[in-house]
């Protein structure tokens, strides 16, 4: 795997890809690499003649100075993991890399994405993420970018970005990659001790009990259960919503439409974030 960390040596490296004809995937990520990440190297890997993967832990998305500090960094781990799926580049720019002091910040438009459950939670976290997925994209000129369903929202406002700066990228959405008892791989359990991660299955369970007892009708009764099974464990509750495939909260469903449970949570300062279909 080569490891890149000039913007100029990544798209000149590009380039040459591109002459020749090659499909290109990209994994953007904040490093504290797990399964998860790699499953998306996975995903590009069978889908691309180059995956590319970028590793930038980006200051403008953390709403929170102290979760930025305390962000983990585990980079030679993260180098072999990369190295074992067969992921082609590995970029890992510095701060001026990304953002040089010449850098244009926009604001863009992502309407109640941007004040709805994270961006309601998160004041200015989207517009960091778009601010570095564009960036990166200008550098990394690829065929299609690979997200995580995990980070549901950020998924619809990437999709949007994307629209709105005409990127004309394709984008896949993987599937949450779970620990063997259903808790979400996050590079943030790192933080959690034994026990906090054991509480933190409430989570899951959770969203599994939006999911096994949906009926049509009335949702209150049903969201109240699932918050107080997170809130039993320990956990303070942020959020926990139940909307379509859209994000339009739903408080009575027809029975019809595909709905999803939407969580965010913390314990002791490590704030996680799920979700799940609820129906379909
Ligand atoms: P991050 O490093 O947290 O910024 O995540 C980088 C990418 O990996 C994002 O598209 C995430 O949605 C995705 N991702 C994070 N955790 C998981 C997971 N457990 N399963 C699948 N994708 C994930």
């Amino acid at each position: 795997m080569m490891i890149l960390k000039k913007t100029s040596d990544l798209s000149a490296y590009i380039d040459n890809q591109r002459e020749k004809g090659r499909k290109i995937g990209f994994v953007p990520t904040m490093g504290a690499l797990h399964q998860g990440h790699i499953s998306l190297i996975n995903l590009s890997k069978n889908e691309n003649d180059d995956t590319i993967c970028s590793i930038f832990v980006n200051p403008t998305q953390f709403n929170n100075p102290e979760d930025f500090e305390k962000y983990p960094i585990t980079i030679d781990h993260d180098i072999e993991l990369l190295e074992a799926a067969g992921c082609d580049v590995l970029f890992l720019p510095s701060l001026e890399e990304i953002y040089p002091a010449n850098f244009n910040n926009k604001r863009y438009e992502l309407g109640k994405l941007d004040t709805i459950l994270e961006g309601k939670h998160r004041p200015g976290h989207f517009q960091g993420v778009c601010m570095v997925v564009d960036r990166l994209l200008a550098i990394v000129s690829c065929d299609i970018l690979y997200l995580g369903q995990k980070d549901y929202q950020q998924c619809l406002v990437l999709k949007k970005m994307i629209e709105l700066e005409k990127l004309g990228v394709t984008i896949t959405i993987a599937a949450t990659v779970r620990e063997k008892n259903g808790l979400a791989m996050s590079s943030r359990n790192s933080r959690l001790s034994d026990q906090e991660k054991k509480q933190a299955l409430c989570i899951y369970q959770s969203l599994e009990s939006l999911k096994k007892n949906i009926q049509p009708g009335d949702l209150t009764e049903l969201k109240e259960k699932a918050i107080n099974i997170i809130s039993d464990a320990g956990f303070v509750i942020d959020y926990l919503d139940i909307t379509d495939i859209n994000l339009n909260p739903i408080h009575n469903w027809d029975g019809q439409i595909n709905l999803i449970g939407l969580v965010a949570a913390s314990t002791n300062q490590v704030r996680l974030i799920d979700n799940m279909m609820i129906t379909s």
